[in-house]
C-alpha cells in the first residue's frame, strides 16, 4: 500500500475510534485533506482511495492544482481554508464549493458579489480567533453574532457554521478547552436561528480532541500527506 493509502486508513481508524469514544456515529465526522503544498498527483491518489473533499490554504497554487485534476473535479469538493484577502475573492467565489476562513463582512460580501449564478450558493463558515490570539487571523468571539446575521441575508452564500485554528497544546484537556468554546459559540448562534450544520475544527494534532467536542469536519494534512516542505513550495 502507499504511504498516502496507509496514512489515510490510519486517519479514518482515529476518527473512528474518537467518534466511538464520543458515542457519536463514524459518519457524522467528515475528513478533509489538506492537501496545501503537496501535488496534484498525491491529490490523485487520496482520491484513488476514495478521499474526495480537499482542502487549500494558498489561491495560486490551488487553481493550479484543480486545473491539473479537471477531470476529477466534478466528483471532488474543493475547501478554501487560508487567509482571504479582499483583491482575490473572485477567483474564490469562481473556483471553490466552501470557504472556511470568512474573517470579515467585507469578505462574505464580495465572495457573495461574485459567486456565478450558474454555481449553487458558496457554502461558508466564519474562522473565529477562538484562542484570542493577537497574531491569529479570525474573528473575535464578541463579534460573530453580529457578523453572522449579516451573513446570513447574504443572497449567494450559505452559512454552514464555524472554523477555528486553536493555539496548539499537547494535553487533550489543554486541546478540548478552546474547541469547546467554538462548539458553544455555534450552539449559541443555532439558538439565534441559524440553521448551521458545520463545526470545522481539528488538525492532525488535536483530531481526537476535535472530535470528542463536536467537529463535524477535520482538516487533516501532515497525517495523511507528510511534513510540509515551505522551502520548495
Ligand atoms: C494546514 C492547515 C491544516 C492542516 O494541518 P495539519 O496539522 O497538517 O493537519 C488545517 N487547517 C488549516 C486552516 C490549515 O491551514
Amino acid at each position: 500500500m502507499s504511504d498516502i493509502a496507509s496514512h489515510l486508513e490510519s486517519v479514518r481508524q482515529r476518527i473512528a475510534e474518537a467518534a466511538a469514544h464520543a458515542h457519536r456515529p463514524a459518519s457524522s465526522v467528515s475528513l478533509m485533506a489538506v492537501s496545501k503544498t503537496f501535488p496534484a498527483q498525491a491529490v490523485r491518489e487520496a482520491y484513488a482511495h476514495g478521499q474526495t473533499t480537499f482542502g487549500e490554504s494558498y489561491l495560486q497554487e490551488a487553481l493550479q492544482k484543480m486545473e491539473a485534476l479537471a477531470d476529477i473535479r466534478a466528483s471532488t469538493s474543493w475547501h478554501f481554508i487560508g487567509p482571504v484577502q479582499s483583491n482575490k475573492t473572485k477567483p474564490i467565489a469562481e473556483q471553490f464549493d466552501w470557504v472556511h476562513s470568512v474573517d470579515r463582512l467585507k469578505i462574505a460580501e464580495r465572495l457573495s458579489a461574485q459567486r456565478p449564478e450558474a454555481l449553487a450558493a458558496l457554502n461558508v463558515c466564519i474562522q473565529v480567533n477562538i484562542s484570542g490570539e493577537s497574531t491569529k487571523s479570525g474573528l473575535a468571539v464578541d463579534e460573530v453574532r453580529a457578523v453572522a446575521a449579516s451573513i446570513a441575508e447574504l443572497p449567494r452564500l450559505r452559512l454552514r457554521g464555524l472554523m477555528a485554528i486553536p493555539e496548539p497544546a499537547d494535553a487533550l484537556e489543554a486541546q478540548r478547552a478552546p474547541l469547546r468554546a467554538l462548539r458553544e459559540l455555534f450552539e449559541r448562534l443555532r439558538d439565534d436561528g441559524h440553521a448551521l450544520d458545520t463545526l470545522s475544527m481539528g488538525m492532525s494534532a488535536d483530531l481526537e480532541a476535535a472530535v470528542l467536542e463536536g467537529a463535524t469536519i477535520v482538516r487533516i494534512g501532515t497525517a495523511i500527506f507528510g511534513m510540509r516542505d515551505y522551502a520548495t513550495h
